[in-house]
């Protein structure tokens, strides 16, 4: 089956590269491929099943779509599932953000609700230069890859969007830039110096958009001072900030949205992946102030699938009903402690780190110098053989990073702790075979 698939399928595929399987079935976090072996899945459509694969919620929802004969798909036209959708998340959202906010269907993936967001600052503000952070990753689209601070992808491409500056982002293992006491590290008083000196080449900016744990990036919680700090300075110039919650969103950092670990709210919110319960739906909701564009700014045919309102909403309120915030908090804290101890039995991990279950291994190079702050050059390599050593022990996880060497944890948020035990068993002897 795959070498037909591979000799039809684009040269720019990404994830069957690494992970060479054929799916026959899911439920849960486990998923068989075609020769009926069984993963444990904690990759999860990348941040994307919360609620695992085929959950009964989700498997409800589609049925009852499709017994009411609703329409499946109506351009942006209001039906009962999308009124229920709406007020689920605006139920979901902290209520003082909640009332001055208003959202917007985007299309199918977290690149188009991301553009969505760069067009609404600066159609509000009349501004154009966008601030964003390095190693951040906000989509594959020319925009979004433009202002992500990521430089493999966009080498070949030549992605940029003008008027574009990239700040350090608080990356404590390799860029304590920001960190410092409370958050009022040199990395805010660098971006306020920025913001207030013309001669540093931006006037003043349509938006700054961050991701409170960077993903892609390789799982890098912001510190909460810094992102309190982040918050007071852009408030205090009146520059909108975009909080991309696209991976982060829906429990999965411990809080229903990420931003609320730091107790602030973002101008724009960016949200995918798990908002569509499995299926394929982004939107952004925003501070109506800057509801300032004319109809028709952002549009396109697939704006708010209406299956995957559905199933979004029964997630929604799944995840709500079930506290899985707080359990993905309880679970996350054990996963961590429990890396923390494999980390002193091995050599090569150099850093454990993460927000709930949204956990990041960095994979280092123990035999190399280490830098000025103390930490090993990462090791891309390893990083990817301990993937492999993971595969054949039946364990899907993604590698990623800014330097390709993060281990990145993202179990549906289901996963039981005997579950947890079983991937930390499965990952600590891949790491032992790999370093072998
Ligand atoms: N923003 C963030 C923070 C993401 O993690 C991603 C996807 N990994 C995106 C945006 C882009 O989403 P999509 O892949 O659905 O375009």
């Amino acid at each position: 089956l795959l070498s037909t698939q591979e000799k039809r399928e684009s040269n720019a595929r990404s994830y069957p590269r690494r992970l060479p399987l054929a799916i026959k079935r899911a439920e849960g976090i486990y998923v068989t491929d075609m020769d009926g072996k069984q993963y444990m899945d904690c990759l999860a459509g990348a941040g994307t099943l919360a609620l695992g694969h085929n959950h009964t919620v989700v498997r409800e929802a589609i049925e009852n779509v499709m017994q009411s004969y609703l329409p499946l798909h109506t351009l942006d036209l209001t039906t009962p599932v999308k009124e229920a959708f709406i007020d689920e998340v605006f139920a979901s959202l902290p209520p003082s953000f909640a009332e001055k906010a208003k959202i917007h269907f985007c299309g199918p993936t977290g690149a188009d609700a991301v553009e969505a967001a760069l067009k609404l600052v600066k159609t509000a503000t009349g501004n154009r230069a966008i601030l964003s952070f390095q190693g951040g990753y906000h989509g594959s689209t020319h925009g979004t890859l433009g202002i992500s601070g990521t430089i493999g992808p966009k080498q070949k491409i030549h992605a940029l969007v003008p008027d574009t500056h990239f700040l350090p982002y608080p990356y404590e293992y390799r860029c304590p830039f920001g960190v410092g006491k409370e958050g009022h590290g040199i990395g805010i008083t660098y971006i306020e110096n920025l913001l207030d000196n013309p001669e540093g080449g931006i006037v003043k900016p349509a938006g700054i958009i961050v991701e409170v744990v960077q993903g892609e990036g390789g799982s890098i919680p912001a510190p909460i001072g810094w992102l309190k700090e982040l918050r007071r300075i852009t408030k205090k110039r009146d520059i909108p900030l975009i909080i991309d919650e696209v991976q982060t969103g829906i429990g999965r950092t411990g809080k229903m949205f990420a931003f609320e670990h730091a107790g602030i709210e973002p101008d724009v919110l960016v949200l995918s992946k798990a908002i569509g319960g499995s299926l394929p739906l982004s939107v952004v909701v925003y501070d109506r102030c800057l509801d300032k564009w004319e109809p028709g700014t952002h549009i396109g045919t697939f704006r708010g699938n209406q299956m995957a309102m559905a199933t979004g909403q029964a997630t929604l309120r799944f995840v709500k009903e079930n506290h899985l915030p707080d359990y993905a908090q309880e679970m996350g804290t054990y996963l961590a402690e429990q890396l923390n101890s494999i980390q002193k039995e091995v050599s090569s991990i150099g850093d454990v780190r993460g927000r709930g279950l949204m956990i990041g291994v960095e994979i280092i190079n123990p035999t190399k110098q280490p830098n000025r702050i103390g930490s090993y050059p990462a090791y891309a390599e390893l990083a990817e053989k301990i993937q492999q050593e993971c595969l054949s022990r039946g364990l899907i996880l993604e590698v990623g990073g800014r330097f390709g060497s993060v281990i990145r944890l993202l179990p549906p948020l289901i996963i039981s702790k005997g579950q947890i035990d079983e991937v930390l068993q499965r990952l600590s002897e891949a790491i032992k075979s790999a370093e072998a």
